[in-house]
C-alpha cells in the first residue's frame, strides 16, 4: 500500500504531465469549460488596466523553476488568488517553486533590511554634518 505522501507525489507527478501537454487558449469563449479550469472574474481583473485581452478562465500550466529547474505546475486555483485576489500582473507568471520562492523571500527581506540599515546611517551621517 502506498503511503499519502507517495500517492500526492504521483497525483502531482500527473498533474505537471497534463498541463505541460495541454496548450489551452485562455483567451477564446469557450461553451464548456476545459476540465480543471476555473472560471475568471473579469470584474476582479479590472486593476490590470490593460487594452490587452483579460483571461476568461484558468488553466494549470506547467514551468520550471528558474533557480531549482525542477518542473512544477501552477494550479488554477492559484492562478485565480494570484490574478484577482493578491491583484497580481496580468503579465506575471509563477517562475519559482515554493522552496525556492520562500528562499527568495528571505534573500529579499534581509537585502531590504540591509538597504533600510545602511540608508539609516547614511542619514545620521548627513543630520550630524549640519
Ligand atoms: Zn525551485
Amino acid at each position: 500500500m502506498k503511503s499519502g505522501k507517495q500517492r500526492s507525489a504521483e497525483i502531482k507527478a500527473r498533474r505537471i504531465q497534463r498541463a505541460a501537454r495541454s496548450n489551452i487558449d485562455c483567451f477564446t469563449p469557450v461553451r464548456v469549460l476545459p476540465v480543471g479550469a476555473v472560471a475568471a472574474d473579469p470584474q476582479q481583473l479590472l486593476h490590470n488596466n490593460t487594452y490587452g485581452q483579460l483571461p476568461l478562465f484558468y488553466v494549470d500550466r506547467a514551468f520550471s523553476c528558474r533557480d531549482c529547474n525542477r518542473a512544477e505546475v501552477w494550479t488554477a486555483k492559484q492562478q485565480k488568488w494570484w490574478y484577482e485576489i493578491a491583484k497580481g500582473n496580468i503579465y506575471s507568471q509563477a517562475v519559482r517553486c515554493r522552496p525556492c520562492r520562500r528562499i527568495e523571500q528571505a534573500r529579499v527581506e534581509a537585502a531590504r533590511i540591509v538597504a533600510q540599515a545602511g540608508l539609516a546611517r547614511k542619514q545620521e551621517a548627513m543630520a550630524n554634518r549640519k
